[in-house]
């Protein structure tokens, strides 16, 4: 089978007078003039219950959104009870029709539904129109492309045959149900964990963040109408630890696709293992978790461009990424350079709604996100280890808002140092440039995580030595620019240590999770 050659959805810069603004505005009026009641879909059916709960923009909680309906274990059951029925039928569905509904939601996402998409986004979870298109409609879009791509090559790779016999590796669906439970921040990863799986052949029980369920929905009205047939993908909305529980003790639990954080990643490992000896099959674990992403100046940087990775690898979309840059190393000789082009850069970026397209930040996701950070901030203003370099302020009467805030210190192990944020805040050891090994060695030892980091230095043999020796500091690694922003198919994403199994989203790797090969040989 020929499936078209998967390449990257370009992105579109909504810049004034486009006519992708003046549709994209569009949508953000349509969607702010109603209230979209959010039903769970099962056996793809709808199912309401009798308990509502109201969505707010984290930018302007005066206003509703709408409402989802929150289920119980009762739902979950139904939920899995659907994904087993569903599943057979599924399985035997060849793959090339599959891979044709996937294709189709990268159609319909990127065509009719692009503005709606990031609308939903921008509104739903308080991103920027550029921060929405690059992943809401142009990573998602690519994971759901590529995914085909590498699938087409799964099933295409065969052993060789010796005389007289044929072999052959049939690459079969988990023997039971995956469970997708999917974060907040991006919508290609709440599509994506879902989906990779459902290609693969498994039907799935889909449990998104409640704090992104408004966007959730619009994925699941596109998995919809790209045909996807009822059950593959089972919409639940509950309680964590109720769906974690009733899952886990399903004897047919046989795949758990996570991003989220570390210790819930922690707690869902230990579930499972309590229950192991219920299951049919061991289940396929697969996470991404935290990070304290790291960018690390070397004496021999280019001082602007650490500065402007700095300011986009740490507060591009509030700093919830995993991959955010939260802690950085500057030498002694360079620092006041750098500090000097950040609060430049710093002093410009305008915080508000994403609905006004001049804001570079808007709010973080919920009160217990803008607690946190207001925390950390205040413990930086009272230690004598810290300086406040910009920002520093926060206020939540009308939003959450955090302002973009960079924290000097002299010590290494600071809280923020070694704490993930998740936010906009960027703490900044400065370091003796003639010390940079026992920097490394303070580096590599300050963080349990391994998720991304960024060297820089204009040294071609430096950045071969970086390269090494920070080998286990991180999954995507990156010289000379910022640690954000992977894109599907050229950055495959993911880390090691605390931070996730690393089986890359969005990749070949990730894929092969789900699926259990037979290998058959037959004599002639
Ligand atoms: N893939 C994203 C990036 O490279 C980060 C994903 C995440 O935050 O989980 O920026």
């Amino acid at each position: 089978f020929n499936v078209p050659k998967a390449v990257n959805e370009p992105v579109r810069s909504y810049a004034p007078g486009t006519k992708d603004r003046e549709e994209l505005k569009k949508a953000l009026k349509e969607l702010k003039s109603k209230q979209v009641e959010i039903p769970m879909v099962i056996g793809g059916k709808d199912v309401k219950t009798d308990k509502k709960v109201d969505i707010h923009p984290p930018h302007e909680l005066a206003h509703t959104l709408g409402h989802y309906y929150q289920g119980s274990a009762k739902e979950v059951n139904m939920a899995i009870d659907a994904a087993m029925e569903a599943k057979e039928k599924w399985a035997a569905t060849p793959w090339h029709e599959r891979a044709a509904i996937f294709l189709k939601v990268a159609d319909l996402l990127t065509g009719p539904y692009r503005y709606k998409m990031n609308a939903a986004a921008m509104l739903g979870t308080s991103k920027t129109a550029h921060q929405a298109e690059i992943e809401s409609a142009c990573e998602f879009a690519d994971f759901m492309r590529f995914g085909v791509e590498y699938m087409t090559k799964i099933y295409e790779e065969q052993p060789v045959s010796d005389k007289n016999t044929w072999n052959r590796v049939e690459y079969r669906p988990l023997e039971g149900f995956v469970f997708a439970l999917t974060p907040f921040n991006f919508t290609a990863i709440t599509a994506n964990l879902p989906a990779a799986p459902a290609m693969m052949g498994n039907t799935v029980v889909w449990k998104p963040s409640k704090l992104n369920i408004y966007s959730a929905n619009v994925v699941m009205e596109i998995f919809r109408e790209a045909g996807l047939p009822d059950g593959v993908i089972n919409l639940i909305f509950a309680s964590g630890p109720v769906v974690a529980d009733t899952v886990f003790a399903s004897p047919d639990f046989a795949g758990f696709h996570f991003t989220g954080s570390t210790p819930v990643f922690q707690q869902s490992w230990k579930k499972i293992g309590d229950n192991i000896t219920k299951y049919k099959t061991y289940p396929r674990i697969v996470g991404e978790t935290g990070g304290k992403d790291y960018i690390f100046a070397s004496p021999k940087a280019d001082a602007k461009a650490v500065a402007t990775a700095m300011v986009r690898g740490a507060f591009e979309y509030q700093g919830q990424k995993c991959s955010a840059a939260s802690r950085t190393y500057l030498p002694g000789n360079l620092a006041d350079e750098i500090f000097k082009y950040v609060k430049e850069d710093v002093s410009t970026i305008k915080q508000g709604s994403p609905e006004d397209f001049s804001n570079f930040l808007c709010a973080v996701i919920d009160e217990s996100a803008f607690d946190k950070h207001a925390a950390a901030i205040d413990m930086a203003k009272e230690d004598s280890s810290c300086e406040i370099i910009a920002g520093g302020g926060y206020d939540k009467s009308k939003g959450y808002f955090i302002e973009p805030t960079v924290i000097k210190t002299t010590n290494p192990k600071f809280y923020s140092m070694e704490e993930e944020l998740f936010g906009p805040v960027l703490t900044v050891y400065v370091y003796d440039e003639n010390k940079v090994d026992e920097t490394l060695d303070i580096l590599d030892n300050t963080s349990i995580y391994g998720l991304t980091g960024a060297i820089f230095t204009q040294d071609r043999y430096e950045i071969d030595y970086l390269t090494k020796r920070l080998v286990n500091t991180a999954g995507n690694f990156y010289v000379n620019d910022k640690p954000t922003g992977a894109i599907v198919g050229q950055q495959p994403f993911g880390g090691a240590r605390g931070s996730g199994t690393n089986d890359k989203a969005g990749s070949m790797l990730n894929q092969l999770r789900w699926v259990s090969a037979r290998s058959i040989k037959e004599n002639f």
